[in-house]
């Protein structure tokens, strides 16, 4: 008899992007784990039922993608410190003491960052696009490697102001800054940064009010965003000769971690990479 699968899967709205259901499948089969990934498209209207659902339909392992990822902390029963410290959860994961949010974005966003320049944020004066979720984990990344400094740059400028009141109580060692997105200030800004994180859901397309040529020459620019085609952001970087880390690296990265939590494997990090780039292919070939 075959075994029954365990349950993971993701929860978004909208969830049409998500790669991590092939990510995380094609693991699974690789290693021989019973487990089967699925995505779940959960409007927030129905976010506090969560937990409930999880229950009855025995979801063991979630993941939490936009815009639910600060909302769910205040769901779970249990936090690790590092979802905590942020104040976002990407992932959930049912341990004896029942649901735990977990947090691997931050962990994901620097290991793409040592992948691609074998750097960390250590020193790096950030400029950092958005406040929500995933703002948060890049915040908290670079701030525990000593960035010298994150200017937080948002549309609703609370949510930024939340956000550098909340890393300024944690870490000393880095300045904090905001600026409204719409500024003059922002261009003038972008001579004194080298490290720029595109952490909004700004519609595709959407030209960032940026001076890319004030960059310095060995800048790096990481997009969080992914999908099938390179965004606004990753073709002015690469038009200006910005190192790269993209959002692809980031997502499989962050999966690893999730990966390691809910079932205790490593993932080939390699093969998970390729399986990656291959839904995105797909997609890029549909569209
Ligand atoms: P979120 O919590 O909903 O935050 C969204 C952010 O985007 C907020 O800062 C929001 O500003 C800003 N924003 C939304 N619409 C905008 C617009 N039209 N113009 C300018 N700013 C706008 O979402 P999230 O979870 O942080 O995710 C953000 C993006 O990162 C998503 O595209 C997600 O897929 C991606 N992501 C990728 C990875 C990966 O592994 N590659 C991991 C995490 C997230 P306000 O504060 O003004 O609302």
């Amino acid at each position: 008899m075959t075994e029954t699968p365990h349950v993971l899967g993701i929860i978004g709205y909208p969830l049409a992007h998500t790669y991590s259901p092939a990510i995380h499948n094609a693991m699974c089969k690789r290693l021989g784990l019973p487990y089967v990934y699925l995505p779940f498209i959960v409007a927030p209207r129905h976010l506090p039922n969560l937990l409930t659902c999880m229950r009855l339909t025995d979801v063991e392992g979630l993941n939490v993608t936009t815009p639910h990822k600060t909302r769910v902390v205040a769901l779970l029963p249990s936090l690790d410190a590092e979802a905590r410290a942020i104040g976002a959860v990407n992932t959930i994961a049912l341990t004896r003491r029942g649901y735990r949010g977990y947090n691997t974005d931050a962990a994901g966003i620097a290991a793409a960052l040592k992948r691609f320049t074998g750097e960390t944020f250590r020193g790096r004066r950030v400029l950092l696009l958005g406040a929500g979720g995933a703002a948060r984990a890049a915040a908290f990344a670079a701030a525990r490697e000593r960035a010298a400094s994150i200017l937080v740059v948002n549309r609703t400028a609370a949510h930024a102001k939340r956000l550098s009141a909340d890393l300024g109580r944690r870490f000393r060692r880095t300045a904090i800054f905001t600026m409204p997105l719409r500024t003059a200030g922002l261009r003038r800004a972008c001579t004194d940064v080298d490290t720029i994180i595109q952490a909004t859901n700004a519609p595709a397309g959407t030209l960032l009010p940026l001076a890319w040529k004030k960059f310095p020459r060995d800048a790096i620019g990481i997009e969080l965003r992914y999908g099938p085609a390179p965004t606004a952001f990753e073709r002015s970087a690469m038009e200006h000769g910005l190192v790269r880390v993209d959002g692809v690296t980031i997502l499989t990265l962050q999966a690893a971690a999730s990966f390691r939590i809910w079932t205790g494997r490593s993932m080939d990090v390699p093969f998970a990479l390729r399986i990656a780039r291959k839904v995105s292919r797909t997609v890029a070939a549909r569209v």
